[in-house]
């Protein structure tokens, strides 16, 4: 059997189809209830408001997100920050500048291993005229 610390507590737990253990997963549940009840109450709240009235980390509700748990169609306010510079995003896990920034270096890598692989092929050449 497989077993691991939960990554919520540290508790010792056997991951099955949720990533916490039991304990933790029922309080996930208790916070995705009090969340979701916050914002039927509260359709123009922010992230930072749900977060500090329900008492739900950011972290926790931006899983919720993720996970289409919680919608933001009925939620203008709602947004959740961006997977590496924290900005505040409503849609996929990063920001703009962040997903342009991304391809660029991903382009320059292209770049790189397109060169690289140009090198190879002439020292190969150069070496099957000897
Ligand atoms: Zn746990
Ligand atoms: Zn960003």
């Amino acid at each position: 059997m497989n077993i691991a610390n939960c990554p919520r507590c540290g508790r010792i737990f056997a991951p099955g189809l949720k990533d916490v253990c039991s304990a933790c997963a029922k309080e996930v549940e208790q916070q995705y209830e009090r969340c979701v009840q916050y914002l039927r109450d509260n359709r123009g709240a922010t992230i930072t408001e749900v977060s500090e009235n329900t008492e739900v980390p950011i972290k926790q509700i931006t899983k919720f997100i993720r996970e289409g748990r919680i919608s933001l169609v009925n939620a203008p306010n709602m947004s959740y920050p961006c997977d590496v510079c924290g900005i505040l995003i409503r849609e996929g896990n990063m920001c703009e500048t962040c997903r342009k920034r991304l391809t660029q270096d991903v382009n320059t890598l292209k770049e790189q291993e397109q060169r690289r692989r140009e090198e190879i092929r002439k020292s190969m050449t150069y070496r099957s005229r000897d």
